[in-house]
């Protein structure tokens, strides 16, 4: 009765889903400062009964549900990202992007309107619900973070008691078909770290070395020194990426420079890889400056953790996935992405799952990807998303009142 009470209202509420997204599409806001947005979906929250917080330093918006059922229930967090991207639209659609430079090209705007759908439906039931949600609107996923501010303004705490379980689901266009979902037990996404080295030497003549030190072929060694470290220090199961993005050196071809500078980013799939990793790079790269007589700076930056669903989190969230819409929508991954979600310092908090799910309009093999200026997503998939995100948080509260 109640899932298909969910799928009811889901397909109630589309066309207004539809339009709530395209209208936050014609007006996408990069980083943690979008007020045009959180005011659109502010106003699409109004009248349900729900807490409302909004941030402090980010324009996220906190919105807690307390259901009217008897029991403690639980708390449950469903989590939406809000901000886009510097990428000049070029989709085609008829509600692009006015925003000069910015574009909803990860489909942010169908997380946000789809959060919404999620928090209509659970409102509409709110009689059936024992316990609280959280719905967390979070802008900055794309940089340079606004999870962890969100939890620092507190977050974890809105409901008056600590999370039990968290959701997010992302939309995908190419290589997954529409409609469908995916997932995996464990880590699905990298930690993603970054690094950057600047080795300082003596400039001079070209002609001659003997009176300079040169940084350049120290710099060189580091580089690829590094690569041989992937190959020798690691576990060839536990998949690791270096790479080296950014190398400056020199001026002209007769000048030996003052300094290089490299940096790189760091890909990685469990914490002991992870925290290898971050030792072995300071190490080699000082090796090398030492033994060439160089001086070095290395700066750091571990950046967002990977998201790890919890076994029993993305075994219920599965079954959420297989029962509303059957098991023909539900493919598993084999491997995790090599891209990185803040989600994941919720994740760190509470059993948690996170899924894909296909949104491409027409065929996802010929669809552009995520990030690209001609991606298009298909805004039908709202209809599923905000009944998978409701259907989540009503059957826990069912489950454990
Ligand atoms: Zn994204």
């Amino acid at each position: 009765m109640t899932k298909s009470a969910v799928l009811g209202l889901a397909e109630t509420l589309l066309p207004e889903l539809v339009a709530l997204r395209r209208a936050l599409h014609q007006v996408p806001e990069i980083g943690l400062d979008l007020p045009k947005t959180q005011k659109l979906l502010l106003d699409a929250l109004e009248g349900l009964g729900l807490e409302i917080t909004v941030g402090r330093e980010l324009n996220s918006i906190v919105a807690v549900l307390r259901g009217e059922k008897e029991g403690p229930g639980r708390v449950v967090l469903l989590r939406g990202d809000m901000d886009a991207l510097p990428v000049t639209e070029d989709s085609g659609v008829d509600y692009s992007s006015t925003h000069e430079g910015a574009m909803h090209a990860c489909g942010h705007d169908l997380h946000s309107a789809g959060l919404v759908g999620a928090a209509k439906i659970l409102s509409a039931m709110r009689k059936e619900i024992a316990g609280d949600v959280i719905f967390m609107f979070q802008p900055g996923e794309e940089d340079p973070g606004g999870a962890l501010p969100m939890i620092n303004e507190g977050l974890l705490e809105a409901a008056g008691r600590p999370i039990d379980a968290a959701y997010s689901v992302h939309v995908h266009t190419q290589g997954l078909p529409f409609g469908v979902f995916r997932s995996m037990p464990g880590t699905i996404c990298a930690h993603c770290d970054e690094f950057s080295v600047r080795v300082k030497g003596a400039g001079g003549h070209a002609s001659a070395p003997a009176r300079c030190k040169d940084p350049l072929p120290a710099a060189c060694e580091m580089v690829l020194a590094l690569q041989a470290q992937i190959t020798r220090s690691f576990n060839i199961f536990d998949p690791l990426v270096l790479t080296v993005g950014r190398f400056i050196g020199g001026s002209k071809d007769n000048v030996i420079p003052e300094v290089v500078e490299f940096g790189g980013t760091i890909r990685s799939f469990s914490e002991s890889t992870r925290s290898l990793i971050a030792e072995i790079v300071p190490r080699v790269v000082r090796g090398i400056a030492d033994a060439h007589g160089l001086e070095v700076e290395i700066d750091y930056v571990p950046g967002y953790p990977g998201c790890v669903n919890d076994p029993n989190e993305f075994e219920f969230a599965k079954d959420v996935v297989t029962d509303l819409f059957g098991a023909e929508n539900f493919i598993q991954s084999t491997t995790p992405a090599g891209s990185g979600d803040d989600f994941a310092y919720v994740m760190q908090h509470a059993p948690s799952a996170y899924f894909g799910v296909g949104a491409a309009l027409g065929d996802h093999e010929k669809a552009a990807p995520g990030h690209s200026p001609q991606v298009v997503f298909d805004d039908a998939i709202l209809e599923r998303t905000s009944a998978f995100l409701a259907e989540l948080a009503l059957r826990h509260s069912r489950e454990t009142a």
